[in-house]
């Protein structure tokens, strides 16, 4: 059995060879690291050169929009990478709203620009403060406008939002990404968004150190524990643990373009 995790930012407290032992010992055999602005890119840069099956994005984070100044040319380099598989995490977070909105919007345009200039799938965050859907709106937009126009794919990650826009991003090609919030008492409404996510659209992720599954919760979240992710994925899915390793990481071998091309 393999697993992918699609979604990890390594924040340093272990070795990036122990994460991706401990990881391989569960059966995680594949790992992306999440760039969240240039330095945490050019970290997760060096995370996958140190280990087989690793991969990496670059990108900023909207709640790093305001810290950043756009320069297209020092990403490239990143994103020229062979190991850089796509943009992110990038995207719009009007709950926190660290970042002022419309420098949020406008590093997250330029990074969609960039995607499709450079045909790579981009890893989308997306939270809008409760019951609006403003951010939603906006990054529907965008990507809808982008996606005609190179974007390999996309992936709104950690989903959590409604039905309806779940639909509209999976009507665009989206995937959809599911953390251990769906092992969580009160996340019933995830669990009912995903029985609707089509086999084929499904990432399952840990989103570590943050979000770490029950029996973790609260404690810092690794790779190694997409296990008690994907345990829950089977049992609402009324699948096997096999089934749903060997669904998931084809999904994002195809996502993240891993030897296919
Ligand atoms: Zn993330």
């Amino acid at each position: 059995m393999e697993f992918f995790d699609t979604h990890f930012h390594y924040e340093g407290d272990l070795s990036p060879q122990v994460i991706a032992k401990e990881a391989a010992a569960e059966g995680v055999q594949y790992l992306a690291c999440i760039g969240g602005d240039y330095n945490s890119s050019l970290e997760a840069m060096k995370f996958a050169e140190a280990v087989e099956n690793c991969y990496f994005t670059a990108g900023v984070h909207p709640h790093y929009a305001a810290n950043e100044k756009w320069d297209a040319e020092k990403f490239k380099i990143l994103l020229s990478h062979p190991k850089c598989k796509a943009v992110g995490e990038v995207g719009l977070d009007f709950y926190y709203e660290n970042s002022a909105k419309e420098l949020q919007l406008k590093i997250f345009q330029c990074f969609c620009k960039l995607s499709a200039s450079l045909h790579k799938p981009v890893v989308v965050h997306c939270r809008d403060k409760d019951n609006c859907f403003d951010a939603y709106n906006l990054v529907y937009d965008i990507l809808s406008e982008y996606v005609s126009d190179g974007i390999g794919s996309f992936v709104i990650h950690c989903y959590t939002g409604n039905l309806e826009w779940m639909m509209k991003f999976l009507d665009i090609g989206g995937y959809i990404g599911i953390t251990g919030i769906v092992t969580f008492p009160k996340a019933e409404n995830v669990r009912e968004l995903l029985v609707r996510i089509p086999d084929n659209k499904l990432l399952i992720e840990t989103d570590s150190p943050y979000l770490a599954p029950k029996p973790f919760r609260g404690k810092t979240n690794y790779p190694k524990y997409l296990k008690y992710v994907a345990h829950e994925v089977a049992r609402l899915k009324g699948l096997s643990i096999e089934e749903i390793a060997e669904i998931t990481t084809e999904n994002a071998l195809n996502f993240y373009s891993i030897g296919t091309v």
